[in-house]
C-alpha cells in the first residue's frame, strides 16, 4: 500500500494520527516516570571486606569491577529533580558520585535511613564540615535512631552545624514525598542494639518496592512476607547468606538472617510472577551468589528468584 493510499481516507488518517500519539505518549512517559536506581548490593562491610584473604575476595582486592558496594537505593524523580537515598552507607561517597552521574540533579532531597548498623548510617559523615559541610538535608530516622544521632558524636554535630535537620518517621506512617511519590517505613525484627529496624514500601505512580536489607528469620516478623510481596511489584529482600555454615568457626544464631535458601523454600510454591519479583540483595561478602561462578546463582535462577544488580533501575 503506498502512503497515498493509506490517507486516501479521513478515517485512515485520524486513526494513523491516533497511533501516532499514543508512540509520542509512550515514549514521552518512559524518562518521566520515577524510578529506583541500585547503588550497592553487598552487606554492611562490601565486598572485598576489611582483612578477608579468602577465596571468597582474593580476585576482587586487584579488580574493580569484581567489587561490590554496600546495599543502598535511590529514589529518582526526573519532573520535580528530586532524589532521595536510602540508608548512607561507607561506600556514600562513590555511591552519591554514581547517583551524580546517572541522575544529576542539584541537590540531594534526603536521606531515609533504616537501621544504627555501620554499613547503613555511617556515611552521613561525608556530610560533616570534614568533607562536603552541607545544608539542611532531611535525614529521616526512626525514634531511636533520632535519639541516637542527636546523643552520639560525631553524629551530633551534623545535627547541631545543621548539615542535616532530622526528620521523625513512625512505622506504618506513610510519608509524602511529592505528588507522585510516597515512602512507607516497616518496622522489622534486627539485633537492635542501638537503634530500632525498618524496611521501606516505595510507592510511585505505576508501580511499587519493597526494601529488607536486613531482617531475623521471616517467621519472627509479626506480618507474612509473602503478602508483603504481594503488595508490591519489586522485592529486594535480605539475602546477606546463602546457607548455614557459611562462616566456618562462627556462630551463626548471633547474627541471624534468612537464609537465601531458607527463602526460596518458603516461597517455592508461590507463582512463579511473585517469585520474580524477589531479588536478593544485602549479600556478604563469603556468599556464594556473589561469585560469579559456582553453583548459587544458577540455583536461585532456576528457582525464579534474581540477585539484586547494581545500577539496575525500576520504573515506579
Ligand atoms: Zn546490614
Ligand atoms: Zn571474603
Ligand atoms: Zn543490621
Amino acid at each position: 500500500m503506498t502512503v497515498a493510499r493509506l490517507f486516501a481516507t479521513p478515517l485512515r488518517l485520524s486513526g494513523f494520527l491516533i497511533v501516532l500519539c499514543l508512540l509520542i505518549a509512550g515514549f514521552a512517559e518512559t524518562p518521566t516516570a520515577p524510578y529506583i536506581i541500585v547503588l550497592g548490593i553487598a552487606q554492611d562491610a562490601g565486598a572485598p571486606q576489611a582483612g578477608c584473604r579468602k577465596i571468597c575476595c582474593r580476585d576482587r582486592w586487584n579488580d574493580p569491577k569484581q567489587q561490590e558496594r554496600i546495599s543502598c537505593l535511590a529514589i529518582v524523580d526526573p519532573v520535580s529533580s528530586e532524589r532521595w537515598m536510602i540508608d548512607a552507607t561507607p561506600d556514600f561517597k562513590t555511591q552519591l558520585h554514581t547517583l551524580d552521574e546517572l541522575a544529576p540533579m542539584p541537590n540531594l532531597s534526603g536521606i531515609f535511613l533504616t537501621h544504627g548498623h555501620i554499613g547503613h548510617y555511617t556515611g552521613l559523615m561525608q556530610l560533616g564540615r570534614e568533607v562536603i559541610g552541607a545544608q539542611a538535608i532531611p535525614v529521616f530516622a526512626m525514634p531511636r535512631m533520632q535519639e541516637f544521632l542527636s546523643r552520639n558524636g560525631p553524629w551530633e554535630q551534623l545535627v547541631r552545624l545543621k548539615n542535616i535537620t532530622l526528620q521523625p518517621m513512625r512505622s506504618d506512617s506513610t510519608i509524602v514525598l511529592n505528588p507522585r511519590l510516597q515512602i512507607t517505613p516497616l518496622l522489622v525484627p534486627h539485633r537492635d542494639e542501638y537503634t530500632e529496624t525498618i524496611g521501606f514500601r516505595i510507592t510511585g505512580p505505576s508501580k511499587s518496592a519493597l526494601f529488607i536489607p536486613d531482617i531475623d528469620k521471616w517467621e519472627k516478623w509479626d506480618r507474612r512476607i509473602e503478602d508483603v510481596i504481594a503488595s508490591v511489584d519489586v522485592a529486594y529482600v535480605d539475602g546477606t547468606f546463602y546457607a548455614d555454615g557459611e562462616i566456618p568457626g562462627r556462630n551463626m544464631k548471633e547474627i541471624p538472617h534468612p537464609f537465601i535458601v531458607e527463602t526460596m523454600q518458603r516461597l517455592a510454591t508461590l507463582p512463579a510472577g511473585e517469585k520474580n519479583k524477589i531479588r536478593f540483595i544485602h549479600l556478604n561478602h563469603t556468599n556464594p551468589a556473589l561469585q560469579r561462578t559456582g553453583e548459587a546463582m544458577p540455583a536461585i535462577q532456576k528457582a525464579g528468584f534474581h540477585v539484586a544488580v547494581e545500577n539496575e533501575r525500576v520504573k515506579l
